[in-house]
């Protein structure tokens, strides 16, 4: 039975910081991928992102920016640089690629955790959980005890039981350990690998160690610079490639 799982979020075709989160995740025990979508879309490296984790992810859900570059999600939901990204990656994935995306489901779950990529509530709808009432509101609309989520970029967490409520926003990164406790419920935001969005630069991801029953949100350092060079080389948006730095 694997008792260390590393969850993986918003990859967003960035192979130096997949590559960085895949080698920490192998350092720390961790036995199995799991993976929240948005593989493609934004970075230079979409194909082998899709390749890297269709082959070694133990499950995987689709994103917003998976169905943007299949042409299932009208692009005007896209800010223009999204729109270009997705536009670009279409024309990158092969028929294999496609189909691969394609079956993807919305939302599975797992042993005790449901895995979605915005939010367990219509997830079709693509809507970002942000404040704690996001969140509160999204409990009714899973029935495990864990939900990972990504989508916003920004790792966090909301924990609901008899004792009340907790929300951990990002901006807390001396709160990086969740103990999970008896009787409560937990949604996870996993943040980003390939694009974090809460100032810091480093690739996030998360490893829940069923054992310890813990979840941590663990930072890596990764090889930015290149990602960044790459994007500006594809021709990708130059926005794209600046990001990465600021971690925003
Ligand atoms: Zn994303």
């Amino acid at each position: 039975m694997v008792i260390r799982y590393a969850i993986l979020s918003d990859v967003h075709g960035n192979l130096e910081a997949l590559t960085a989160v895949l080698a920490d995740a192998t350092a720390e025990g961790a036995r199995a991928i799991l993976c929240l979508g948005d593989l493609v879309g934004y970075g230079a490296d979409p194909v082998a992102c899709v390749e890297q984790v269709a082959e070694r992810a133990v499950a995987v859900v689709a994103g917003n920016h998976e169905h943007g570059a299949l042409g299932l999600l009208d692009l005007g939901w896209f800010n223009p640089a999204a729109r270009a990204a997705a536009l670009w990656t279409r024309d990158r994935l092969d028929a294999d690629h496609g189909r691969y995306l394609e079956q993807l489901a919305l939302r599975t779950t797992l042993e005790e955790a449901t895995l979605v990529h915005a939010s367990p509530r219509r997830p079709e709808e693509w809507d970002y959980l942000i404040s704690a009432q996001d969140g509160f509101e999204a409990f009714g609309d899973f029935d495990t005890r864990l939900c990972f989520v990504g989508h916003s970029h920004r790792p966090g967490w909301w924990s609901l039981g008899s004792s009340g409520r907790e929300h951990v926003g990002h901006g807390s990164p001396a709160r990086t350990r969740l103990r999970l406790l008896d009787g409560r419920r937990y949604i996870v935001n996993v943040g980003s690998v390939g694009q974090p969005r809460d100032r810091d630069p480093r690739a996030a991801y998360a490893i829940w160690d069923r054992d310890e029953r813990t979840v941590t949100i663990r930072r890596v350092d990764y090889d930015y610079r290149t990602a960044a060079q790459k994007i500006v080389a594809a021709g990708l948006p130059r926005f794209l490639a600046d990001r990465l730095a600021d971690g925003f």
